[in-house]
Order: structure tokens, then C-alpha cells, then sequence
């Protein structure tokens, strides 16, 4: 748990308000960096995505438009959340939380369109990147067998300030999970349960420094909008002036002002991804 100023923000609630910060640090990025030219990532090969976070609403700020864009392509999408963000209001308890915002998760899964969503009981506030964690993703790679895996920044200076702890260590436990799930002889409990090994081709993170676009123009940002507009209780519980319609329709318009002119063609609003080849 975190708090910025007085307020009563959470720790999402820290990483909501340092989001206007990423917008204008992408903004500013692309004025003095000029890092245009971004080509758009290659999803022809795609069928099967498996989206990792550290916590319910993580994957709606910028990510769901992406998955919207691939549930009206055909493209199965799996959530995978590593804790229930049990700790993320500060005005309730845990036991009350979790329920809550599972329920609020699983609207947002329904805006656009995943019905595969795993929610895990790793504690919030204090995940680790450590073994427990690592087999839990690697399982849920060879039970979804995707090739593509999504998740989070593991750095600790990000564009919108300083990452939260449980975000570091969802993102690097996911980094070394794409290996185990690929190592038969990794986790031997997993191909116990039937689980054999999956070599994951692409890994996508979402918030770093992108080197890649994924077009997310139209209904997919819409819809977008309504799964981060989903976790109702907990927006209205962190409070402020946050918008969700126009943090998104920003950052997105700001990512697809750097993909390269002639691409760019009708492409408003784009996610930026970095981009990893795994296998
Ligand atoms: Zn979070």
C-alpha cells in the first residue's frame, strides 16, 4: 500500500494519478525524442493470447483495447491476475474488497468479450516474483498454450514515475515463466497435471517504452473505455478527477501519432508495446 499526498489513494490509485504524468511524458517523448516510425505488430500468426497483471484493473488502462481488437478478430484471450487487489481500498477491508472487485473484473472482461479469467490469492501489496509465483504463470501458459503472452513492466523507472512493487513482480516473474512453461523439466508438478511444455513466441509489455503499435482505433477503444469504467466502486472509492475516457483516447491518440506516416493511414488511437521474440 501506497499512499501520494494525503488522499486516499491506493497503490493503483498512485498508479492512476501517475498516469496523466505518462500521458504527458509520452507527449513529451514524441516531441523531443521524435520516436515516430513504430511499425504496427504482426498478429496474422495469432491465435491464443494469455494476459498477466498483477492486479483487477491493471489490464484497462491502454491493454483492453488491444484485446477487444483481438476478440473481434477470433483471437482467444485468457486473463491471468495474480492477486485480487485485495488491498487496494483504503476504506475497507480485504475480505470485503476482493469479492468486490472481482466482481467489478469480471464486467470489464465482459466489455470486451473474455470469458477465460483467473483471478489468484497471492497477496496484494506484496507479491513476489519468486517460485510459487513463476509455476502459477507457467501453468496457466500451458493450459491456455498462447502465442502471445501480455503483461506489465518490470522496470522500476517507468514513464509515469516510479512502478509499484507488485507490477515489477508480475512482470519479471512473467519474463522467467515463458521459460519454464517451455522447459519440460521445469516444474515437473505441472506435466503431473497434464500440463506439457509451450514455447510462447512473442512476449508484449504494455507501459514501457514501445517499439511497436497495435491499432486499437474505433469500437476497440470504446470498448476499452467501458472495461476501465467497469471497476465503478473502486474509481469512485480512489476518487479525484480521473477520467477514464480521456486518459485512454489520449495516451492512445498519443501512441499512434509515432507510428510511421505512411502506416498510419486511418489509425487514430493505437497501444504501444514493446515487443520481445521468446521463441
Ligand atoms: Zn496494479
Amino acid at each position: 500500500m501506497e499512499t501520494l499526498g494525503s488522499g486516499p489513494l491506493s497503490h493503483s490509485g498512485s498508479a492512476l494519478a501517475a498516469f496523466s504524468l505518462a500521458y504527458l511524458s509520452h507527449v513529451c517523448s514524441a516531441r523531443l525524442e521524435a520516436m515516430t516510425g513504430l511499425p504496427f505488430f504482426d498478429e496474422r500468426a495469432v491465435e491464443r493470447v494469455l494476459c498477466v497483471a498483477a492486479h483487477p484493473d491493471d489490464l484497462e488502462y491502454g491493454a483492453s483495447a488491444a484485446v477487444a481488437r483481438w476478440r473481434a478478430r477470433g483471437i482467444d484471450v485468457s486473463y491471468l491476475l495474480l492477486t485480487a487487489g485485495e488491498a487496494g481500498m483504503r476504506s475497507r477491508p480485504p475480505h470485503e474488497v476482493a469479492p468486490l472487485r472481482a466482481g467489478e473484473q469480471r464486467a470489464a472482461c465482459r466489455e470486451v468479450g473474455v470469458d477465460d479469467l483467473v483471478i489468484l490469492d497471492f497477496p496484494d501489496g506484496t507479491l513476489e516474483a519468486g517460485l510459487p509465483v513463476r509455476e502459477a504463470i507457467a501453468g496457466a501458459i500451458r493450459r491456455t498454450r498462447p502465442q502471445v503472452v501480455l503483461t506489465q513492466p518490470w522496470d522500476l523507472d517507468v514513464s509515469w514515475g516510479l512502478n509499484h512493487a507488485d507490477h515489477r513482480a508480475a512482470g519479471i516473474a512473467t519474463v522467467d515463466a515463458i521459460r519454464d512453461a517451455d522447459n519440460p523439466w521445469v516444474f515437473p508438478g505441472l506435466r503431473e497435471q497434464g500440463l506439457e511444455a509451450w514455447g510462447t513466441r512473442w512476449l508484449l509489455v504494455a507501459g514501457a517504452e514501445p517499439d511497436h503499435l497495435i491499432d486499437v482505433s474505433g469500437e476497440p477503444l470504446e470498448q476499452a473505455v467501458r472495461s476501465l469504467q467497469a471497476h465503478r466502486e473502486y474509481l469512485a472509492e480512489i476518487g479525484g478527477d480521473f477520467d477514464p475516457r480521456a486518459m485512454l483516447e489520449e495516451v492512445t491518440a498519443a501512441a499512434a501519432a509515432r507510428a510511421a506516416p505512411a502506416a498510419r493511414g486511418s489509425v487514430t488511437h493505437a497501444l504501444g508495446v514493446k515487443a520481445y521474440r521468446m521463441g
